[in-house]
């Protein structure tokens, strides 16, 4: 994995925060990588997802002049979109999902009208992102940027044409057990703890 010089600090701030692992880890999938995120290690340490989230704002800040919210879905960004939310000076409000259906928490008031900018953790595929925009529809919420700390598709997923902003963007190899190279180095393998998905 090769990086731009600007990932490098947030790389360094994501292995402080303890979120990315280096190593040989075997994946829910089955094949080997060399790179792990345990993602709820972000909201483990506050004071290192700060340093994050503080990037985050500022590149929020910078390329989106106005809006009222920021939305993030259960659970696991609700700390990042939270702290963002700080930084930026705006509203709070989280979706989650019910009966299957993503949809906003109920007891939030006065969304209706505003906009949003959605703040979520990784990006893999998009698919609660998409969900989210699908429910701050049926509010009547513009969506005036999508944010995630990682993204994972390294910039190859947009959102119904809309650019993901991310802190990190990288594509992280993924070998079946008969090509890794870790293994044939002999570096022994991880099975990462119990999380709720595996990226
Ligand atoms: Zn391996």
């Amino acid at each position: 994995m090769t990086l731009p010089a600007e990932n490098e600090t947030v790389l360094n701030l994501f292995e402080d925060s303890d979120a990315l692992l280096n190593g040989h880890f075997k994946l829910t999938s089955g094949k080997h990588s060399e790179w792990y995120f345990e993602k709820i290690r972000l909201i483990e340490k506050p004071a290192a997802l700060e340093k994050i989230v503080n990037l985050l704002a500022a590149k929020i800040r910078r390329e989106v002049p106005e809006f009222d919210y920021v939305i993030s879905p259960a659970y696991g960004a609700i700390a990042i979109g939270f702290l963002a939310a700080l930084k930026l000076g705006k509203k709070f409000a989280f979706t989650q999902r019910a009966d299957e259906k993503m949809t906003i928490r109920s007891g939030f008031s006065g969304l209706d009208g505003s906009r949003a900018v959605i703040v979520e953790d990784i990006l893999t595929t998009g698919g609660s992102i998409q969900e989210v925009i699908a429910c701050l529809r049926e509010h009547q919420v513009p969506v005036a940027g999508i944010y995630v700390l990682v993204d994972r598709s390294a910039g190859a997923v947009a959102i119904e044409g809309k650019p993901v902003g991310s802190l990190l963007a990288l594509k992280v190899e993924a070998y079946e057990p008969e090509v890794c190279p870790f293994c044939a180095k002999g570096i022994p393998l991880t099975k990462p703890g119990a999380s709720d998905k595996k990226v």
